[in-house]
């Protein structure tokens, strides 16, 4: 046996494990790909021990050669539970066997951590000010609990603060990279948390960080990271999204007026006007091109307008920056102002500048925005090429997740990290779970159309309806925020709250929080966007059922997308080896759901979408994507449906056969799925059949049906 294969032995027995095959040809593999300097993607499904089957393996290199293995992930979901429950038990678990103890440490962006230097409020600025004029008003209350926990934390770190914060407070007490006045300025350098933070990182074995920062490290150029020899990507199916999030620009008046409001006070009176009419002049262009958009859009070319709007700002930004550094001031708070009134200016004028000169290879898009603030948008037309030249071409990666093929092979996904088959080594070490024995959908029928305002109010009372069923232990995941806020609303009248507790994710929440709470009250439901479908792992009886407003197609209107499916088809070619990309980004997100929902041998959840009338067997044929490996047709197919997830039915005919596989029994566990899917397609939901009690699949006529007696769920009859 190998030295990785002892160490995983001796994690997983300190752990109470069982040795799970797959776990070891992974933790192989990885030791493989990071000792000799090459590329490795391993899809591990859901109960493979995943994180262990990395984390052992770089433990191993990290300890014996006095190197660093990066380890990124999408959520922050992930961290947390790498950080706070997997590597401390990996550490203790090898220190036996190790010549020295395995240290590991997190790293996040800047603006995660509180700005000593802005707390204690040497540069006084517009936002806080407001803030803090507050009357006793909620957000005024958060000001003060925010700022008493910010001085006497010892980490700094806005995950750690035991509430929601709102953006706006968390604003006032931190700061992004440009606005840092650099440590070696910085009448704080030698407490700043970032500072610390770094300090740690440059000395562990294991540093835990997120894609986003892999991106600005690798892509952009700028050393967030300390010096490390590999890299391991988690959640790996995100990387493309989050370096293309990471790298796209983005440019809103209400940007420029921040940063006038910094300079104002520092420049010229003559020097801000023309900021001013720079930035009004912008402000009317970008509202007189969003009037005629119905959604984001993209500009093949800028409008005369608009390219007249950006070229004063961006020159007008030139001239205030020239104007600061000819500021001699050497005082410590007066070099603070300084610099975040330069970060403000840099920040649009880069924006502008690069929007001016965009080319063939990038998109630029005008989103019209909620309340009339549009924004300009500027993304390259593919990460491709960059990924491969700054992260690939570089280190070596292993790049794992659940969900990674597409229609049973990697090559959609090498394809979109700019590799092919021949650099790098795909593997799929499976899953212990039997999905084909874990799920079983529910298809509720006649459920309107989404409207104007999204989800139906049927489609509410109904979510409220299997809220109650399932004694709460609800997850119910929207498109949109105006979903949850309308389900919120909703449910508040329509729930006994003392019953059925509802938590509503903000935006800006800290989702850790959220998932904290929600898995310690096993009678609440949370209220959430799509965001939490992934890194959520809620184990045990606090989330049996999950509802999900309508299946998670990418916008047919999203600018990036449409403009990348555009360029490969003028290649000829249609998407990565066949496969559309918004088939894949669609399949990879269905099989995501499925996965992120997949916990310990329970159940497993998928929405299924049904046109009005449709029968079961046409549901399975719709199905948009291969949920397991099928084979490449299947995949491709936008209608297709493969892989194991056969039980699969409609409430009335059929939906027997899904509910249990011998045909009868109760329901002990049940995961709902419901809303309206893209194209006015009805609620579904999953349920799990634990085979005890007299349920009877074939007595189901109705369109809520399930519900065994089992933990005292609810039968409620035929539609
Ligand atoms: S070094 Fe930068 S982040 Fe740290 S306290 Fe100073 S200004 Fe804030």
């Amino acid at each position: 046996m190998s030295d990785v294969d002892n160490a995983l032995d001796a994690v997983i027995e300190a752990l109470g494990g069982q040795r799970r095959e797959g776990q070891h040809e992974m933790a192989n593999a990885v030791a493989t790909a990071i000792g000799d300097g090459s590329h490795v993607i391993v899809q591990a499904g859901t109960g493979t021990g995943k994180s262990f089957g990395y984390l052992v393996p770089a433990a191993v290199h990290a300890a014996t050669t006095n190197n660093t293995v990066v380890v990124a992930t999408a959520t922050l979901a992930l961290q947390r539970q790498l950080v706070e429950r997997d590597l401390p038990r990996l550490a203790e678990a090898l220190e036996p066997v190790m010549a020295r103890p395995v240290t590991f440490a997190v790293l996040k962006g800047r603006n995660n951590y509180v700005c000593l230097e802005k707390l204690h409020g040497t540069v006084p600025e517009d936002e806080s000010e407001a803030l803090f004029s507050t009357k006793r008003t909620e957000l005024g209350e958060q000001v003060i609990a925010v700022r008493e926990w910010a001085e006497s934390t010892e980490t700094g770190d806005r995950d750690e603060y035991p509430d929601e914060i709102d953006p706006r407070v968390w604003r006032s007490i931190s700061v992004g990279r440009r606005e840092c006045v650099g440590e070696s300025k910085c009448a704080f350098g030698e407490e700043c948390f970032t500072v610390k933070r770094r300090l740690q990182a440059q000395e562990a074995d294991i540093v835990i960080t997120n894609h986003a920062m892999l991106a600005i490290d690798a892509i952009e150029g700028i050393p967030v990271l300390p010096e490390h020899d590999a890299v391991v990507i988690d959640e790996g199916h995100e990387l493309v999204d989050r370096a293309t999030a990471a790298i796209t620009s983005e440019l809103t008046v209400a940007m420029v007026e921040k940063a006038i409001g910094r300079v104002r006070k520092q420049i010229d009176a003559e020097t801000v006007e023309r900021l001013e009419v720079a930035s009004e002049t912008l402000d009317d262009a970008m509202r007189e091109e969003a009037l005629a958009l119905g959604g984001p859009t993209q500009l093949t070319s800028l409008p005369k307008n608009v390219l007249l709007a950006l070229t004063m700002v961006r020159d007008a930004c030139n001239n205030a920056m020239s104007e600061l550094a000819a500021d001699r001031d050497k005082e410590p708070s007066a070099m603070a102002a300084r610099q975040q009134a330069r970060g403000a200016l840099e920040d649009v004028h880069d924006v502008a500048g690069s929007l001016l000169i965009a080319g063939e290879h990038d998109v630029v898009w005008l989103d019209p925005g909620e309340n009339r603030a549009p924004t300009l948008k500027l993304a390259p037309l593919s990460v491709s090429g960059l990924l491969r030249e700054a992260l690939f071409n570089k280190t070596p990666v292993v790049l794992t997740s659940a969900t990674l093929t597409v229609g049973g092979g990697f090559d959609s996904l090498v394809g979109s990290l700019g590799l092919s088959e021949s650099n790098v080594v795909t593997m799929d070490v499976g899953s212990p779970f039997d999905h084909a024995k874990q799920g079983i959908l529910y298809v509720a029928k006649d459920l309107p159309a989404p409207g104007r305002e999204g989800i139906a109010m049927e489609a509410l009372d109904e979510l409220a309806e299997l809220i109650e069923a399932a004694g709460g232990r609800t997850l119910a995941l929207f498109s949109s925020w105006r979903g949850v806020e309308r389900a919120a609303e909703y449910l508040r009248v329509r729930l006994d709250a003392k019953k059925f507790p509802v938590l509503v994710q903000r935006k800006g929440d800290s989702v850790g929080n959220l998932v904290d709470k929600f898995a310690a009250d096993q009678a609440s439901t949370l209220l959430g966007t799509v965001s939490l479908w992934q890194g959520v792992d809620v184990p045990g009886e606090s989330c049996i059922q999950v509802v999900i407003d309508r299946i998670p197609f990418p916008r047919p209107d999203d600018p990036l997308l449409t403009a990348r499916q555009r360029a490969v088809a003028a290649r000829g070619a249609v998407g990565h080896f066949g496969v559309d990309d918004r088939q894949i980004v669609l399949g990879l997100r269905t099989r995501r759901a499925v996965a992120a929902l997949v916990q310990h041998e329970e159940v497993i959840a998928l929405l299924l979408p049904l046109p009005d009338g449709g029968e079961p067997a046409r549901c399975r044929a719709r199905m948009p994507c291969a949920i397991g490996d099928g084979d490449r047709s299947v995949a491709a197919h936008p209608h297709g449906m493969g892989g194991p997830l056969q039980r699969v039915g409609r409430i009335g005919a059929g939906f027997g056969e899904g509910l249990h596989p011998n045909g009868g029994g109760a329901v002990e566990h049940l995961r709902i799925i419901g809303g309206k899917g893209a194209e006015g397609l009805p609620l579904a939901l999953f349920a799990h059949g634990a085979g005890k009690g007299d349920f009877a699949g074939d007595n189901v006529a109705g369109q809520r049906e399930i519900l065994g007696p089992a933990r005292g769920l609810r039968h409620s009859g035929p539609a």
